[in-house]
């Protein structure tokens, strides 16, 4: 008998009749023999329509023990309408929030990381036959609060409980029937995966690949967890995350993925004097807050601006931040623009081959866009452009780096468009 960790995400559960449709998968599942540990998101839209609820009600940002307190009464739901399921078709079952599951997290609100996990009540209702249904995305902090890890982080505690338990198999199930090259959404000739290493994968979920939470992937690369994706809506086989995939040869682009949750902030007029980069990014990581690219203009009549991207939801802090250190640093201005999309191309090889960087800047501005802030790595490359230009760019880069196929995408459940 095999232990299972299953994860259903929003979309498999967006109704009643989605989340009965679950159940049965669930029980077939240990009706085969297996021991079902299943780890559910919020329904469907519940998460963002919460914060949206929270925004009708404080007009600055909310404080962010409460907004955990908010948020995690959506997969709370899931859990327990889910054991209700699976319990009326005949088969035992028990849900656990996250802290009756033993996730333990550290104490950052909104963006917590788990700490530690004390699984015993979950093996031992499992031992009894019970399927264990835990709520995803939450924890509990060494200071008895209430956590989250951040958004799509129900992926997170699905490969961190597989970990625990030293389940055989964790299945992520979602409404695309595995990992593609890129968002299927976007490009209707993307190229579905059989296999895709922890490491490329990592670079992919890190860029904005929502498919899997980028802590989800590194879980499951430091405890070699088997962990593969597949639809909740069919029974097609999925993707499997692995240290060693076996991939389609002579592709030096591997992936395409893209993040709009990006926004620019530039520091203009900053005169030039050793440790002024120093002291902004230290104040930065002192608030922290997250800073993905870095780029500095040359020096003009000794004063230079320099810009930097960070998440569209730290915009109102990073200012803060910028503007309580300007007698300090001395600089004119500072500004911050949204509208933006970070692109990126991911491939193990293409450090090795010549070209790779050129053909990207060719495709975006052959397309009209302008590239307003690069960033390259040994396995990936990143282009900031305008919005407007996504799915063209996209679409481009995923002809010019031969990934398009002819096979069809499957995307979503019956007659369905998110
Ligand atoms: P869930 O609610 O199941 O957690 P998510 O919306 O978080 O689902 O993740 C699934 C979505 O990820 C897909 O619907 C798809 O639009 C998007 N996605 C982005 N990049 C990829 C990719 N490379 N392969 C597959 N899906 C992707
Ligand atoms: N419900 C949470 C979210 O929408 C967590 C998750 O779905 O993984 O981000
Ligand atoms: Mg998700």
């Amino acid at each position: 008998m095999s232990l299972i960790v299953m994860k259903f995400g929003g979309s498999s559960v967006g109704d009643a009749e989605r989340m009965k449709r679950v159940a049965r998968r669930v029980v077939d599942r240990q009706v085969e023999g297996h021991q079902c540990v299943v780890v559910v998101s919020a329904m469907g839209d519940t998460t963002d329509e919460l914060i949206d609820l929270s925004k009708q009600i404080c007009d600055d940002t909310p404080p962010p023990r409460e907004m955990d307190m908010l948020l995690t009464t959506g997969e709370q739901m899931s859990v327990a309408l889910l054991s209700m399921a699976i319990q009326s078709l005949g088969q035992e079952a028990v849900s656990y929030t996250g802290w009756q599951a033993g996730m333990l997290t550290d104490t950052t609100h909104g963006k917590a990381r788990i700490t530690d996990i004390q699984p015993h009540r979950v093996l031992k209702a499992a031992e009894a036959n019970k399927v264990v249904i835990v709520a995803g995305f939450q924890g509990m902090s060494e200071d008895g609060e209430i956590t989250t890890l951040g958004r799509g982080g129900s992926d997170t505690t699905a490969v961190a409980l597989a970990a625990a338990i030293e389940a055989d198999l964790c299945e992520i199930y979602t409404d695309v029937d595995g990992i593609y090259s890129t968002d299927p959404r976007i490009v209707n000739c993307a190229r579905k995966l059989n296999e895709i290493s922890y490491d490329e994968m990592l670079e992919l979920a890190n860029l904005g690949a929502a498919v899997l939470h980028p802590r989800a992937v590194e879980y499951a690369k430091n405890y070699n967890v088997a962990l593969v994706v597949r639809s909740s809506f069919t029974h097609n086989e999925g993707t499997y995350v692995k240290e060693e995939a076996v991939m389609e040869q002579g592709l030096v682009v591997r992936g395409i993925a893209f993040d709009k949750n990006v926004v620019r902030v530039s520091i203009l007029g900053v005169p030039e004097r050793p440790g002024q980069l120093a002291k902004v990014f230290t104040s930065l990581a002192q608030a922290q807050i997250d800073v993905d690219i870095i780029v500095q203009s040359g020096v003009l009549n000794g004063v230079a601006d320099f810009s930097f991207s960070t998440t569209l939801t730290e915009r109102e802090r990073a200012v803060q931040v910028i503007e309580g250190i300007q007698d300090e640093i001395g600089f004119r201005e500072v500004t911050s623009e949204d509208n933006l999309v970070k692109v990126s191309i991911v491939g193990a090889g293409m450090v090795s081959t010549p070209g790779v960087a050129a053909k990207m800047f060719e495709v975006i501005s052959g397309l009209g866009a302008s590239i307003n802030m690069v960033s390259t790595s040994e396995i990936k490359m990143s282009c900031v452009i305008d919005l407007e230009y996504l799915q063209d760019v996209v679409k481009g880069l995923h002809t010019a780096y031969g990934l398009d196929t002819h096979e069809q995408v499957f995307v979503g459940g019956p007659a369905d468009r998110r």
